[in-house]
């Protein structure tokens, strides 16, 4: 990689361990060129993992100090990543915020009605438990095709920059259906979701958090994914969703190797501003 960069990080403003500055040195020892700050975008229902929805200005405002700060040293961006829940929360209530350089939009919450009950996707497993069987029924189909559902509604209705952890569904599923992704039913779902993106062309994030944390051997995407996206000529962007400093470029090795395997040789990285290709 000839441009080291993260855009996926999280901080102590959300549920991160390190102050931003703290993860910027980090960032700067290891000859990073361009970080950007990602943290959890308030969401509209008490919550212990999202910036505060009072201090979001007081983030926005800090990662400013620290641009100004080390801009001979780091190119540094103040992002969030938005969580999409339909009719209630996604990129768009963020979009015109001033401050903020780019959007993530990722899929935490699964639910039928948001405002009946909703459970992460991506939390405690026994979380995960509850929510398949009192919102779906125990069934690993319709939770996939409502995860895959919303992930759809999201990029077609309110379109983030760059789409979060793609196929995460498969975190926790993965250790209900051993075999998922052998699965006809689930395979249907990552077509019709490649389907959405060529249309629509956000950037995917390769994701490396499942790899470090040893919960999966693929990143977010899978490779039988990241095929299809390089057949189809969709913009990723490789990111750690780094939560403390060890994170920031965990298994970027490992996940490169991967892309180039598959043929895939650019990322896309924020450089002076804009979104550019990268060589892997
Ligand atoms: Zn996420
Ligand atoms: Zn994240």
């Amino acid at each position: 990689m000839n441009y080291l960069y993260n855009f996926h990080s999280h901080t102590n403003y959300c549920d991160g361990a390190n102050k931003p500055e703290e993860m910027l040195l980090a960032a700067i020892e290891l000859g990073l060129l361009s970080y950007g700050f990602s943290s959890h975008a308030p969401v509209p229902f008490p919550n212990h993992w999202c910036v505060e929805k009072d201090k979001l200005s007081k983030y926005i405002l800090e990662i400013g100090e620290l641009k100004k700060k080390y801009k001979d040293r780091i190119e540094v961006y103040c992002g969030l990543e938005t969580d999409f829940i339909h009719k209630f929360s996604g990129a768009s209530l963020f979009r015109n915020t001033e401050g903020l350089d780019y959007l993530f939009g990722s899929i935490h919450y699964l639910y039928e009605n948001p405002w009946d009950y909703l459970f992460c996707v991506d939390g405690p497993f026994k979380e995960f438990q509850k929510g398949l069987k009192r919102v779906f029924k125990n069934d690993p189909i319709a939770i996939t095709k409502r995860f895959f559902e919303l992930s759809r509604k999201m990029i077609t209705t309110d379109p983030p920059d760059v789409v979060g952890h793609i196929d995460k569904i498969k975190l926790n599923l993965g250790k209900i259906v051993p075999d998922l992704e052998q699965q006809d039913w689930y395979l249907e779902e990552l077509d019709k979701i490649v389907d959405c993106l060529v249309e629509c062309k956000p950037i995917v994030e390769v994701n490396t958090r499942g790899m470090y944390k040893g919960y999966i051997s693929e990143p977010y995407p899978s490779v039988y994914l990241l095929k299809k996206l390089h057949e189809n000529k969709i913009r990723i962007s490789l990111n750690s969703d780094s939560h403390n400093p060890d994170e920031i470029l965990k298994m970027y090795q490992e996940a490169i190797v991967m892309l180039n395997e598959i043929g895939i040789t650019e990322s896309w990285a924020m450089i002076r501003g804009k979104w550019m290709s990268v060589k892997l």
